[in-house]
């Protein structure tokens, strides 16, 4: 397959710049409401070290969500399997920050990737580890081989100002026995996560051990054993973009995870990464010009994992 990359990738770039301004910037805490609606990044990084980018790919921004993946391939790589007693791997057809199954489903969240099995996460890697905030933080810049990348203080300050659902989300599970440390401590390690700074070309690298059975081609640390890392695409595939999973694979058909910061992440296991950053968001907390330069990225190219 010889495909031309920068073409594609600046094709789609000029062919999605005017839907800019039919999403909406997330807004619910000032740091995120004031990013300006009009950047615009793609970047791609393959297996074999090329990096193709276009627009504000250089641009650090709040990867929020995204950082879910980062947490997950923590703490399954610590746990293996004993992490699904605590996290189930269904897609929840509800809000990221929805709390109605918890109480239905005596605590276990749906899956890793909706706030609530992200807070599972959390609390196992508190008890594993000892700086949650730190390894969280090593543990992305090793994936991007990037050690720059760093938390924006503000981001996290409002997140826990604001934060009162996520603290909902943890006390309840907390009354359900889901939860073994302490409630604060695992709010903290969380807005931090939400408030790792990352650009396009970073988040793209840092996706590549997930394209590359698990290892991380930059030290060669083999971060998820490759059936784990079939497991962690295939959950990233069902449950990556909260009720509009089904959707993205629909539209898309690749492995991907969004953040309310805008940025999005696919993978072309055994090919590459690719990132889009554009802050509009649609109703479902996804961003709207990401998830059609994404779909453009599969038609024009042809390929897809299925
Ligand atoms: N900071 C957001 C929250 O925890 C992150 C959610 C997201 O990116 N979907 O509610």
């Amino acid at each position: 397959m010889n495909i031309d990359y920068q073409s594609c990738i600046t094709e789609i770039y000029n062919e999605t710049r005017s839907l800019i301004g039919q999403g909406k910037v997330a807004n619910y805490i000032p740091a995120l409401a004031e990013v300006n609606p009009e950047c615009y990044g793609i970047a791609i990084a393959t297996l074999t070290g090329e990096i193709y980018k276009i627009g504000n790919a250089d641009i650090e921004f709040s990867i929020q969500s995204i950082s879910k993946v980062f947490l997950f391939a923590r703490v399954f790589k610590v746990l293996g399997d004993e992490l699904w007693t605590r996290v189930d791997r269904e897609p929840s057809g509800s809000a990221f920050n929805s709390l109605v199954q918890l109480e239905s489903e005596n605590g276990i969240p749906r899956n890793p990737f909706i706030n609530a099995g992200a807070l599972v996460a959390t609390d196992c890697l508190l008890s594993f580890c000892k700086n949650p905030i730190e390894d969280i933080l090593y543990f992305a810049r090793n994936l991007a081989d990037n050690q720059k990348i760093h938390y924006d203080s503000r981001i996290v300050n409002s997140e826990r100002a604001t934060g009162f659902r996520n603290a909902a989300l943890v006390n309840f599970m907390k009354s359900f026995g889901n939860i073994h440390n302490d409630i604060d401590s695992i709010l903290d390690a969380y807005f931090h996560q939400c408030g790792i700074m990352m650009n396009c070309v970073d988040l793209a690298k840092s996706f590549l051990f997930l394209v590359n059975g698990g290892i991380n081609s930059f030290n060669d640390e083999q971060i998820l054993t490759r059936s784990q890392t079939k497991r962690a695409n295939a959950l990233m595939q069902t449950c990556g973009f909260y009720d509009e999973s089904g959707e993205f694979a629909f539209c898309v058909g690749l492995p991907g995870k969004s953040g309310v910061g805008g940025g999005i992440v696919a993978i072309i296991p055994g090919l590459l990464a690719i990132c889009v950053w554009a802050p509009e968001l649609n109703s479902h907390g996804n961003s709207l010009v990401g998830m059609r330069a994404l779909e453009l990225f599969t038609t024009k190219t042809g390929i897809s994992i299925f």
